[in-house]
């Protein structure tokens, strides 16, 4: 083992540095980002590979002491749809191969980030003799019985079933996740370790809304309703635009929604065409992406979040509106129902139910006491949530995954003297 263990972490379809809330880049990029950083200040190196997306990209991108991001040439050096991406894998697999073939030190451990990273971490897992850990955060047949997805690749299903079971650890973002995997995949329990996903301390930041909405020039009176993430049929938002017919005639309010990029184009149009039917085109605010770095400011202008998403394995979006203070309206399901504290932080409401999201997101707007109340609730529950956890979590797993390798190696060299 090396000195400063080092990882080999693998974010096949997309780049952690992509922008945030596009039709594929969301929460996993923003834990790939979160963790890698803090995994460097544990001690570890950490080389993070990705599909190169761009020509002008240098192939090796360093962001930090110790941690670096590749860009591995495999299939055409522009965005391409993740569900056109398989057929590059073994490029990537063997490019990642080639690129560090010159370089005098080994990796400790591989971890993957959703099935097709997971494909090339099986083939280097075994060709380097190391442990490989691998997070789905999403999975085709849960995604398919939420109804949310209809084309999901059999591949995918495929593929899911049969990786679920080789490798050596998996990391979970909640025990639902974990009981799935046991019971419909059959995945012994301590193969699995559920380590939730965090919070930035910026989030927790004490900013009144008042200044919040100066400083993003909001009009203070109005009501804000926030919506934030990729922009893409599971997310739900036609449901949350429906919804805004539910709201009291008399109060003036704005739907600011975050997130979405050229890929998202055709949904765009999609809820903007929902918004005119329903009336409220002009209330209906599609803000784009935002960096990361500055939504704490858009969190905190707002009087509810809403997360209508039909289905969502942890629902990072929950998180860092209760970290900011704000209620939420989400649906119940995945990690949404493990987070919201119903009745207490927000409400849960079923997915796709606009009549209930509207009731729900109305009862706030309406009162003030209320939401203070359950905002107070939200950040106190919040404050578990944290990347340094996270982290420290992961360095225990991946301390003792190496541990068990060195004790294995150890022992067949006694057996081979
Ligand atoms: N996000 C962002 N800027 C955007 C849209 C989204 O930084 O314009 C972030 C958001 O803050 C959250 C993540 O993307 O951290 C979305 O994670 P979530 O778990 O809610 O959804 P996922 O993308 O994993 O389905």
């Amino acid at each position: 083992m090396n000195k400063f263990p080092r990882i080999a972490l693998l974010s096949f379809h997309t780049s952690p540095l992509a922008t945030l809330g596009g039709s594929v880049s969301g929460g996993m990029n923003v834990y790939i980002r979160e963790i890698s950083k803090r995994l460097i200040d544990k001690g570890f190196q950490v080389d993070i590979f990705t599909r190169r997306e761009g020509q002008e990209l240098p192939l090796i991108l360093e962001l930090s002491d110790g941690l670096r991001l590749f860009n591995i040439d495999a299939g055409p050096p522009i965005v391409v749809n993740k569900n056109d991406l398989s057929s590059w894998i073994d490029n990537f697999t063997t490019s990642v191969k080639k690129t560090i073939e010159n370089f005098d030190y080994d990796y400790d451990l591989i971890f993957s980030h959703y099935w097709l990273s997971m494909l090339a971490g099986e083939t280097l897992a075994n060709d380097w003799n190391v442990p490989h850990i691998g997070m789905f955060h999403t999975l085709a047949e849960v995604k398919l019985e939420a109804l949310a997805s209809e084309n999901e690749p059999q591949e995918r299903l495929e593929a899911e079933r049969r990786l679920i079971g080789k490798l050596d650890r998996i990391i979970a973002a909640t025990s639902d996740e974990e009981e799935i995997m046991r019971t419909i995949y059959g995945v012994p329990a301590n193969n699995i370790n559920v380590v939730p996903l965090g919070v930035g301390p910026d989030f927790f930041e004490e900013r009144t809304q008042k200044q919040a909405r100066e400083k993003l020039n909001f009009i203070d009176e109005d009501k804000i309703i926030l919506a934030v993430g990729r922009v893409e049929p599971l997310k739900g938002l036609d449901v949350l635009i429906r919804a805004m017919s539910h709201i009291d005639n008399k109060l003036v309010y704005q739907l600011v929604i975050i997130g979405g990029d050229k890929a998202a184009s055709t949904e765009i149009i999609r809820l903007k065409n929902i918004a005119k039917q329903v009336g409220i085109s002009h209330k209906v605010k599609f803000i784009g992406s935002v960096d990361h770095s500055k939504l704490p400011v858009y969190y905190r202008s707002a009087d509810v979040v809403a997360i209508p998403s039909f289905s969502e394995s942890f629902g990072l979006v929950a998180v860092e509106a209760m970290a900011s203070g704000v209620p939420v309206v989400a649906s119940d399901v995945g990690g949404l129902a493990l987070t919201v504290e119903h009745g207490r932080a927000g409400f849960l409401v079923q997915p796709g139910c606009s009549d209930q999201f509207g009731e729900k997101i109305n009862l706030l707007l309406c009162d003030a006491k209320l939401r203070h109340k359950f905002a107070r609730v939200g950040v106190e529950n919040m404050k578990s949530y944290s990347w340094d956890a996270v982290t420290l979590q992961l360095c225990n797993i991946f301390q003792s995954l190496l541990e068990d390798r060195s004790k294995i190696s150890i022992t067949s060299e006694v057996a081979g003297a």
